[in-house]
């Protein structure tokens, strides 16, 4: 048996009913599932996710931001670029994460990567700093990153800009869904550094407007997503036409066979690094949320974000369809809340993402996909209104709360 989190409950979010020893605690509204079965087929995907595995009590943040940087090291420990260094402290980065420890000096000296990244970690200033290092030394080297979503892509050029700030190098974003046209023109301009996700770059490739025979270091960040969203083709051909004296910087969440075999094929003698995913979650609060039939999940939710410390919460649906559906019953509410996913234009979804980070919008329901790479500060809540089809999933999107040495809160419904 576990102890959810009551929708009605008026306490605060800290009052979670952990001790699974009491048959109900103050916090809790019951059991669930009946005779305390713990797995149960998963609704869209047929995998098995235990319930218990969606409750876990956030480690003290102190303890885990400790855990999450090398407090004995600086950014200047490492040789930057003055001009990199300065960027680098004008962003208040003063001590670098645990991966930025591990790879900055390796990419530094030319090294292959291939890392299994948390998310949160730090894992995008991890291979910018010393490839922007790399750019700034040598005016003729070229970077191509490729990333599966237009939202991580825009997220890694707004991080490049930062560190490369009053540099002189130019980058080029190459994403589906914008003007061929005003890519086209960018290409045409000197650019050192692109970041591209797959589909539209093998396009502007095909059409002779991109040459990967260019790249002197190439980053493929995200690499299960790529290949979760049929990217697999596009990720080889890439890879085949890349030349061969290349630099390659491999990262990914899970490392499955076919994970693996591109990654023999991309990278020579790699330095490897892991850091599991469940380092980077211990500061966020989990629990469950058991959905009352007689009251329906949208009035759950509506108890839940009248609450007083649900203040900017990201609500994660199945499909686009229901995303939109459930941002119009919270609208119907009240609330201030917007739907983002595949469906929507690029323009459309970086309009909405800037409105949650502005606080225009304080709901934004979310499907898996159109998530991938969102770092909005201060996501107090992750709400998983329909359950999450794979424990990685589940692992991204409460990943998006309690960034970097901050405590989140995922609440799951059940
Ligand atoms: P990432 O895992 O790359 O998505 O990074 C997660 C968040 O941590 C981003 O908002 C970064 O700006 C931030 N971050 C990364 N490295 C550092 C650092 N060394 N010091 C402070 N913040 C950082």
């Amino acid at each position: 048996m576990i102890n959810s989190y009551s929708s009605t409950n008026r306490r605060s979010s800290s009052a979670f009913g952990h001790n699974r020893s009491r048959r109900t605690s103050r916090y809790s509204s019951g059991s669930w599932g009946g005779g305390g079965r713990a797995r149960r087929r998963n609704p869209y995907r047929g995998d098995f996710i235990s319930h218990e595995m969606y409750v876990s009590r956030a480690t003290d943040t102190t303890t885990s931001q400790e855990n999450m940087y090398e407090r004995q090291m600086t950014f200047s420990d490492f040789k930057l670029n003055p001009k990199l260094l300065k960027n680098i402290s004008a962003h208040n980065y003063i001590h670098p994460t645990k991966i930025q420890a591990q790879v900055i000096a390796p990419i530094l000296e030319g090294r292959d990567i291939i890392g299994q990244a948390a998310t949160g970690s730090g894992k995008t200033a991890a291979f910018l700093i010393p490839i922007i290092n790399a750019l700034l030394n040598d005016p003729a080297k070229k970077c191509l990153v490729v990333a599966p979503t237009r939202e991580l892509v825009k997220q890694i050029q707004t991080e490049f800009r930062l560190f490369a700030q009053n540099t002189f190098i130019n980058d080029v974003l190459i994403v589906g869904g914008a003007s061929y046209s005003t890519q086209i023109r960018l290409l045409k301009r000197n650019h050192q550094f692109i970041i591209a996700t797959p589909g539209r770059l093998i396009d502007l490739y095909k059409r002779q407007n991109v040459i990967l025979e260019d790249f002197d270091i190439i980053v493929l960040d995200e690499v299960d997503q790529m290949l979760d969203m049929g990217f697999i083709h596009d990720v080889k051909l890439i890879i085949s036409k890349l030349k061969s004296t290349r630099q390659s910087l491999f990262f990914s969440a899970t490392m499955a066979s076919k994970i693996k075999e591109i990654a023999n094929s991309l990278l020579r003698n790699p330095v490897t690094f892991e850091l599991t995913q469940q380092v980077a979650v211990k500061n966020v609060d989990q629990n469950v949320v058991k959905v009352d039939s007689s009251k329906g999940k949208i009035e759950t939710l509506h108890e839940l974000l009248i609450k007083t410390e649900f203040q900017r919460v990201l609500v994660f649906s199945r499909t686009k369809r229901g995303a939109d559906e459930v941002a119009l019953a919270l609208r119907k509410k009240g609330h201030k809340a917007d739907a983002l996913h595949g469906n929507k234009s690029l323009g459309q979804r970086t309009k909405i993402l800037s409105m949650f980070k502005r606080d225009e919008i304080d709901i934004l329901v979310a499907t898996d996909v159109a998530s991938r790479g969102i770092d909005v500060p201060d996501i107090s809540h992750v709400i998983n209104y329909d359950e999450p089809a794979t424990y990685m999933d589940y692992i991204h999107r409460i990943g998006r709360t309690g960034r970097i040495g901050k405590k989140g809160c995922a609440l799951t419904f059940i």
